[in-house]
């Protein structure tokens, strides 16, 4: 589909001035806006229109890109590319709008935010938290228990959430009259708003509480206790249910959401419920063959390793990994080993791996044999 001319779109001249080009977006896209005509799918198309067509033109650099290039200064398969995508029509009619204009624009059409708003006299539940809480990798492994602080409003200690000095005695807000809003005017509106005196109740308490003003609620700390299951891992979220902050108006309290942060350890590197861990042995024992005894989460383990075992090779320890969250058995454990050269010889040790150079033939390192052998055209 063709692409309208962006002065079009938005019924102005040439050369218009930033003023008169943001009053054409104002009246166009309060209009078009998709909350005042829901489910109509070209006044959605019209606001997107209106929108990036406003972006373009109230920005100086994009407006001359497009004065020369027309669309194509901004269509990504073009080179001559003015700026990337274009930004989400709502954020643009927010920006135009002034900060809190979402519930202002809500406001002003008597609700049109697809019923989120709800009955200020209603209780209303108290809102979730979250908490990032950080363990150490053994107490993720074999899971723990935790007491934590959290910081979050509870009933208020001096009226047990009532709000009230003693029992609650209602009087009409003074802010409202008793009709829960007010209107102010803001730019071209005049708006019913939310009273901020008494939140739309209508009503406000005779004998507010002096702790909490009335709210019923505190900021306070308050301790958790947390039981961590084996197995947990970064990124895992446990819920604790009620743990969030009280709610409003006798509504139930929110959740406790910790995100839990495991630190890394300093042997073994995690995979899901498997462990690696990285094993030196040293060159004879990797020639001869030995039995090692490696770490393990639950102890010490041995492990034989074959002569003739070169560095990388892994050996899998089944089922000592970690116990599963979800109790779907537990992970293994893979041990890589790496060979390690002598890094001093003395003279000794030198006189021996001399003379045991000198024992050797190209058999002996079938490694080195093969690749000698296919790299031998580039020797010529
Ligand atoms: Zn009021
Ligand atoms: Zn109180």
């Amino acid at each position: 589909m063709a692409k309208r001319d962006y002065y079009e779109v938005l019924g102005v001249q040439k050369g218009v001035s930033e003023e008169e080009l943001k009053k054409a977006y104002r009246k166009l896209a309060v209009k078009h806006h998709p909350d005042k005509n829901p489910g109509d799918k070209s006044a959605e198309e019209k606001f997107k229109e209106l929108g990036e067509a406003y972006e373009v033109l109230s920005d100086p650099q994009k407006r001359a890109a497009y004065d020369q290039m027309g669309h194509d200064a901004f269509d990504p398969r073009r080179r001559a590319q003015a700026g990337g995508g274009f930004h989400n029509p709502e954020d643009i009619f927010r920006e135009v709008f002034g900060g809190g204009a979402g519930s202002i624009f809500e406001e002003f059409f008597g609700g049109g935010g697809g019923g989120r708003r709800q009955d200020p006299r209603a209780p209303q539940r108290g809102d979730d938290l979250r908490y990032d809480l950080e363990l150490g990798f053994e107490e993720a492994v074999s899971g723990c228990e935790k007491e934590i602080s959290v910081q979050r409003l509870s009933a208020c200690d001096k009226c047990s959430g009532s709000g009230a000095d003693g029992s609650p005695r209602r009087k009409t807000c003074t802010g409202c009259g008793g009709r829960g809003q007010v209107v102010m005017s803001r730019g071209i509106f005049s708006i019913a708003q939310t009273c901020p005196r008494c939140n739309g109740q209508g009503q406000m308490l005779e004998n507010p509480c002096r702790s909490c003003d009335g709210s019923g609620r505190a900021e306070r700390a308050g301790k958790v206790t947390l039981r961590i299951p084996p197995g947990v891992d970064t990124g895992t979220r446990l819920r604790s249910t009620g743990e969030g902050e009280a709610g409003l108006r006798g509504g139930p309290p929110g959740d406790l959401y910790v995100v839990l942060h495991v630190k890394a350890h300093e042997i073994f590197e995690r995979d899901g419920d498997d462990l690696h861990c990285e094993v030196p042995i040293s060159f004879v024992q990797a020639a001869l063959g030995a039995e090692v005894e490696i770490p393990t989460l639950t102890g010490r383990a041995q492990i034989k390793i074959p002569h003739g075992t070169q560095t990388g090779t892994t050996f899998r320890l089944k089922g000592r990994g970690v116990r599963n969250v979800h109790g779907h058995g537990t992970g293994d454990l893979h041990v890589r080993v790496s060979v390690e050269v002598p890094a001093r010889l003395n003279a000794a040790q030198r006189a021996k791996l001399e003379e045991f150079a000198q024992l050797c033939d190209a058999g002996v390192n079938p490694i080195s044999k093969g690749f000698f052998e296919r790299a031998k055209s580039f020797f010529r």
